[in-house]
């Protein structure tokens, strides 16, 4: 367990923008640095790092926290372990704690355990594929090496098996087994599981860690072939990558990687040699797992299954891709997966068909071509319609100008006439900020508000003052109020204040200080008034109102007594200047 001083030195880390570099590219922007978020897609950067505060936001996504909270986020680690490659990074002495001071967090301790719990399941399904079941039969009949499954750790959880008693021990509580996604303990310690009797696929992370199981069932072909794991706390299938553990290594030497849709296709393409693919976990690529390759490599090549919903996914996997900047060609090959091709064709002919991989326009163009076919004006004219805006986002000229070439040779139309409409069309003016326009948008009361918020968050004796000062008056609106109150309560600042208030109030906050960073603190009163002429303006148009009904009902003395407040309060006003 880290220290408490490791885990000090690490907040206090200088150099966060240097660290978050690593991951995104930013630019000074004021006092901010700005740059294309990496935990959604965007084109115009929202992601806003103020190095004053030590403390992201995405004005997209409303992703937010400090240095910590951003690596256990991007490298998908718990918070022991996100402290201590930050350390690593910026030369920090990692001190481990005596026993009795340990920090650890209650969410790293389930997984932990979960971990655990997981490896000692896939070492015991392992140890069940044995020559004799239906499930290593299965395994050898689709040509799958004993090596390969020793190197995925293929396993077998067989009918009668009784896992739960092989796990459940002193530590291993039926509450803590029930969160591996293994399956659950019933009231009377039955253990019922629905991957049981079929070749369990372990699942690992980046890191080769065990996080969950795809399963196969092994009744030949039926409608659900695979189940994967529930969602846990560790499995989350949108941000894993099957294989990428293996692969990792070679896709970064290579600067690509192969893309693929099923475990089996994976197994086999390293089975041949082809060590740089993975596979996204049954699901259409989602843009966790393309800002995660992204990082290793600038190149993916698509090698989908030949039929309509692999087609569909790769129109997906190239929107999300091409949005992020990655290079993407697409493998075309006639079985239908990648995992039968090699059985027919082999690494040879896998090989060439890397090397015959084509633009995503090229391929969407076949397809066209294919699927719609050139026979009359009105097929060539729709497929031109279809084309024309993927040749638009093609940023190279020359590129662009060689399919221009290719296809209206292969439509037979003019050369020009295809040119003129890939460059008819004027840029796309780039999307507004949300701040920029926001700030204007807010009237000054609502801005004096999110003013005093951040003053509120910023310092304790500012506080103090500031709550003095506005006395009875609060804040405008109702979740300022909210916030300011949850603030004040938590007595603490900046991080530590971050870390305690619940999701949203945490977004918000984090916001507000990123955007209102290097605002001086001394001009917490100027802001304070600009609360207080709002409750004085309210109250003016509530005696207004008053005074006029008191008018029509003679209330005498009432009346004089509001005249006189109200006299006073719009002296007040014009006084203040605010
Ligand atoms: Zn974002």
């Amino acid at each position: 367990m880290l220290s408490q001083s490791t885990i000090v030195a690490v907040r206090a880390y200088p150099d966060m923008v240097g660290v978050l570099q690593d991951y995104v590219t930013l630019r000074k922007r004021g006092r901010n640095y700005l740059g294309l978020c990496p935990f959604h897609t965007e084109k115009t950067p929202s992601f806003t790092v103020s190095p004053e505060k030590q403390l992201y936001y995405c004005f997209g996504c409303q992703a937010s926290g400090d240095l910590i909270s951003f690596i256990q986020r991007i490298e998908h680690l718990g918070f022991q372990e996100s402290v201590e490659l930050i350390a690593r990074r910026g030369g920090i002495a990692i001190e481990m704690a005596p026993d009795h001071d340990r920090v650890q967090r209650p969410e790293d301790k389930v997984r932990t355990a979960l971990q655990d719990i997981l490896a000692q399941a896939r070492r015991l399904f392992s140890a069940k594929l044995t020559p004799d079941t239906e499930a290593y039969k299965y395994v050898i009949s689709r040509e799958i090496s004993p090596e390969s499954i020793a190197r995925f750790e293929l396993g077998y959880f067989p009918m009668t098996f009784q896992l739960g008693e092989a796990l459940l021990s002193h530590e291993v509580t039926p509450e803590l087994l029930n969160k591996t996604g293994l399956g659950t303990v019933g009231d009377r310690g039955a253990f019922s599981s629905s991957f049981r009797d079929r070749l369990m696929v372990p699942i690992f992370d980046e890191r080769g860690r065990t996080v969950g199981f795809g399963a196969r069932r092994l009744d030949g072909e039926s409608i659900a072939k695979y189940i994967n794991s529930e969602e846990t706390l560790l499995f989350n299938k949108g941000t894993l990558l099957f294989g990428l553990h293996l692969a990792k290594s070679e896709i970064k030497r290579q600067d690509a990687v192969i893309l693929v849709e099923g475990y089996l296709d994976v197994i086999m393409m390293h089975q041949y040699g082809f060590v740089n693919t993975v596979a996204s976990m049954g699901t259409a690529l989602t843009s966790e797992q393309a800002q995660r390759l992204k990082r290793l490599c600038g190149h993916v090549f698509l090698a989908f299954d030949q039929d309509n919903a692999g087609l569909a996914a790769v129109d997906r996997a190239y929107s999300v891709l091409s949005d992020i900047g990655v290079g993407v060609r697409v493998i075309r090959f006639s079985s239908k997966d990648p995992a039968d091709y090699l059985l027919s064709v082999g690494g040879e002919g896998m090989r060439t068909a890397l090397e015959d991989s084509v633009s995503y326009v090229s391929f969407k163009f076949d397809e066209l071509v294919r699927t719609i076919g050139v026979g009359s004006i009105q097929n060539v004219s729709k497929i031109v319609d279809t084309i024309v805006p993927f040749l638009k986002q093609e940023p190279d000229t020359i590129v662009r100008h060689h399919y221009v070439k290719s296809i209206s040779k292969t439509l037979g139309i003019e050369q020009d006439v295809l040119m003129a409409k890939v460059s008819d069309l004027g840029y796309a003016l780039p999307r507004k900020r949300l701040f920029q326009t926001s700030q204007q948008r807010q009237s000054k009361y609502v801005l004096a508000e999110e003013y005093i918020l951040f003053f509120l968050a910023s310092n304790r004796e500012v506080q103090a003052s500031i709550l003095y000062r506005l006395g009875d008056s609060p804040l405008i609106t109702e979740s300022g109020r909210e916030l300011a109150d949850a603030i004040v309560r938590a007595e603490h600042v900046h991080h530590d204040l971050l870390a305690m208030l619940p999701e949203e109030q945490s977004q918000r906050l984090a916001q507000i200080l990123v955007q209102y960073s290097g605002e001086s603190l001394e001009n917490w009163e100027l802001y304070c008034d600009v609360i207080l002429q709002y409750h004085r303006e309210a109250r003016i148009r509530e005696l207004k109102a008053e005074i006029q009904s008191m008018e029509s009902s003679g209330q005498g003395h009432e009346l004089e007594q509001a005249l006189a407040e109200l006299q006073s309060l719009i002296h007040y006003s014009e006084e203040a200047g605010v």
